[in-house]
Formats: C-alpha cells, sequence, structure tokens
C-alpha cells in the first residue's frame, strides 16, 4: 500500500482537516500519479457537506487534479513516468455496457462510474475512493488524461470538471455562429463556458445575479451581461436565446429562464441544486422548449476538450491557494466571492 497524506472532511459539519490514509499497490494498469495542482469545484462542498446524499466519511474531494505520473505499471502503454497527466471525476466504470461503448462512462449502467472520491474502490473490495486533495493518487490508465504540451497546468486543472461539464454540452447542442448562447451563473463551470462557447463563434451572453460580474463577464468573452434579479432586463430579453446553459448551484426560478428561450430553444441544466426542481409545464409546452441536462464528457470526449482548450488558449481565470486555506475558499465559494476558481497547490502539503 502507498502511505497518502491529504486533507478530508471527518463529518458535514467538520472542516476539512489533515488525514493519512494508503493507496492501492499500483497494478499492472495503473500509473501513479504525484498531484501538483487540484481545483476546487462546488460538487466538493455539496459532497464534503453531504448537501446531495448521506456520504461515508471521511472524504478526500478533489476531481480537478494535474500532476505528473512518478510509475508506470508493467502493462501501461499510454503513459511515461514524467509525463504531465489529468484526472477527472471518474477514475473506472464497468467498461461493459452500452454507455461505456458509447465512450459516454459517466453513464456507466451499472450504477455508475466509480468516482474520483467517495465511491466503494472496487479494487480492493473494501473503503471508498478519495480524491485529488491529496499528494498523489492511483488510476487505471485508461481513466487517465494527457495534458496538452504547453499546457498552464494549474490554470487547466479547472477543465477536467468544469471545462468537460460546459464544453460536453456545448457540443452536442452545437453552439456556434448564428446561435445566442445564454451562460446562467458566472462561477467556475460559468466563465469556462463563457470562454467555450465564445471560441465556437456563439453570441455569448452572460446571465447573472451578480452586478459586480458584469465588467469581468466581458472581459472573459461575453457579448453581453442581464442581471437576472432585475426583471425588466429579463422582460426585454424574453423569448431571445438559442440555448442557455444553467450552471447555477442553488434553488432557483427555472420558469423565469425558459422565458428567455425563443421557439425549439434549449435549457441545459448542468448546475446540480440540492433541492428538486419546480417547472410549469406551461413554460415548456409553450414555445416546443426543450429542458435538458448533461454531465461530464466521457473519457475520449474530456481528451478531445483538452486539446481544443489549449490550442484556443482557454484556461481558468484561478486564484492558487495553499491547502491550509481549503476552508476558508469553500466559504467564499459558497458566498460567490471566487474569481473564477480556486485551485489548490498541493506542494503546500509539505508545509
Ligand atoms: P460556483 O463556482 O459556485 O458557481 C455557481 C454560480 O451560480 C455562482 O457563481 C452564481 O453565479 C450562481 N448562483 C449561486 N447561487 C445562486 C442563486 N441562489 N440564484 C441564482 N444564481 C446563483 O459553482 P461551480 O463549481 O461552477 O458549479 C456549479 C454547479 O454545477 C454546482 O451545483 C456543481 O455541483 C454542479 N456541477 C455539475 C456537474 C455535472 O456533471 N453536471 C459538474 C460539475 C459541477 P452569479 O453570481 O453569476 O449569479
Ligand atoms: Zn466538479
Amino acid at each position: 500500500m502507498i502511505k497518502t497524506t491529504g486533507y478530508a472532511a471527518r463529518s458535514a459539519n467538520e472542516k476539512l482537516a489533515p488525514f493519512e490514509f494508503e493507496r492501492r499497490d499500483p497494478g499492472e494498469n495503473d500509473v501513479v500519479v504525484d498531484i501538483m495542482y487540484c481545483g476546487i469545484c462546488h460538487s466538493d462542498i455539496h459532497e464534503a457537506r453531504s448537501e446531495w446524499r448521506s456520504v461515508t466519511y471521511p472524504i478526500v474531494p478533489g476531481h480537478e487534479i494535474v500532476g505528473r505520473i512518478s510509475h508506470v505499471g508493467s502493462a501501461v502503454k499510454k503513459f511515461n513516468v514524467g509525463d504531465a497527466v489529468g484526472v477527472g471525476c471518474m477514475v473506472d466504470s464497468c467498461g461493459e455496457c452500452s454507455s461505456c461503448n458509447a465512450g459516454a462512462e459517466y453513464y456507466c449502467m451499472e450504477g455508475g462510474p466509480v468516482w474520483t472520491y467517495g465511491s466503494v474502490d472496487r479494487y480492493n473490495g473494501k473503503g471508498q475512493t478519495y480524491g485529488g486533495y491529496s499528494d498523489k493518487i492511483v488510476v487505471n490508465q485508461d481513466f487517465v488524461l494527457k495534458m496538452p504540451d504547453g499546457a498552464d497546468l494549474a490554470a487547466s486543472a479547472p477543465l477536467l470538471c468544469a471545462g468537460t461539464t460546459t464544453y460536453t454540452p456545448l457540443m452536442y447542442w452545437k453552439a456556434g455562429p448564428g446561435q445566442r448562447v445564454g451562460v446562467l451563473g458566472l462561477g467556475g463551470l460559468g466563465h469556462i463556458a463563457v470562454k467555450i462557447a465564445k471560441s465556437l463563434g456563439a453570441e455569448v451572453v452572460v446571465l447573472t445575479t451578480s452586478k459586480n460580474k458584469a465588467e469581468d463577464a466581458k472581459r472573459l468573452g461575453a457579448d453581453s451581461v442581464v442581471i437576472t434579479t432585475d426583471k425588466a432586463q429579463l422582460k426585454e430579453h424574453a423569448g431571445s436565446f438559442d440555448l442557455i446553459l444553467d450552471t447555477v448551484s442553488a434553488k432557483h426560478e427555472f420558469d423565469e429562464y425558459l422565458a428567455l428561450l425563443k421557439l425549439n430553444g434549449k435549457l441545459v441544466l448542468v448546475g446540480l441544486p440540492s433541492v428538486p426542481l419546480q417547472v410549469s409545464p406551461f413554460s415548456i409546452v409553450t414555445g416546443h422548449r426543450i429542458l435538458a441536462g448533461s454531465g461530464l464528457g466521457g473519457i475520449r470526449e474530456t481528451q478531445e476538450m483538452l486539446d481544443y482548450c489549449v490550442k484556443h488558449g482557454i484556461k481558468s481565470d484561478i486564484e492558487l491557494i495553499p491547502i491550509q486555506k481549503v476552508n476558508e475558499a469553500y466559504d467564499r465559494v459558497v458566498k460567490g466571492d471566487v474569481k473564477y476558481r480556486f485551485v489548490i497547490d498541493m506542494s503546500s502539503l509539505k508545509k
């Protein structure tokens, strides 16, 4: 077993604190990644605080992982020691069901994929997987992404979740020239969605509750900004969007945003508030609208996204922090006080 150091939440109400644990010895298809950076996704907070489900503690969050390979198993063909790599939200799946065969491991029919943290670890049959707020991780080579040459490793870490979660629906729903695309919520996911949608040639409009983000939205590439707390602005933009990507992390009014869609417009939910949604059927039936959802991309598409982002100069706007500031960072994310992703510098674990 490999001795590992990290930070864990020990209950829903406790702050994250140092935690020593063991990872499995690498098998022939595994690589060991020395973690350099890990982004803080709002999902980490939902999970650490048991907001979606009752998780098993201790939990080591973190699924926006970038590091370098320090060991390769004897059957590993895809990677070499020293390679810069990424690990996202999944570390395994059944590999045999229709979803896995379609390259959509996220939707694995065997009860979902093995999540990077908080899943049963099928390799040692006991305990659970632990995530990237730690110094190393052991992963099957098929769930490891190659960081493209020239990637800014710290600022690209958020692409492993926020990037793939926004790239996939923007591609699926064909955001591009002639399309008016709204990005609802300018947080970690939202700010990357703006950059990707703009690079695809769409007209991009940021829909935000935060007036103080309007300037940033334009700097990030948005053509215009709608302040959603101003009902007059919402009315002015009614029926004008082809596609809205909803990245909001908390309860919000869907009917107000569905009203912004054109005929045949789509609202695609990627945000995962911890409360059930309320939608009036009239908001969907009227205007022949589509209310859709989207999870991450599969491994193949995540690699495609990384290559696309590095080629187009897309990376996250980050605040790099030592791990000792992780609890403060959580509170700031919940307050919307982050521009636009915290990334933990994992070398701080040694301090
Ligand atoms: P984040 O950085 O906290 O951003 C969320 C944004 O939502 C905030 O910046 C804010 O934007 C807006 N918001 C927050 N509370 C709101 C409220 N009460 N009403 C309206 N808007 C509100 O979070 P994130 O890391 O981007 O994640 C966003 C959500 O996506 C989370 O629920 C996360 O769990 C989920 N997620 C899903 C997937 C997936 O597979 N589908 C993957 C990753 C994350 P403004 O200030 O601009 O209004
Ligand atoms: Zn995430």
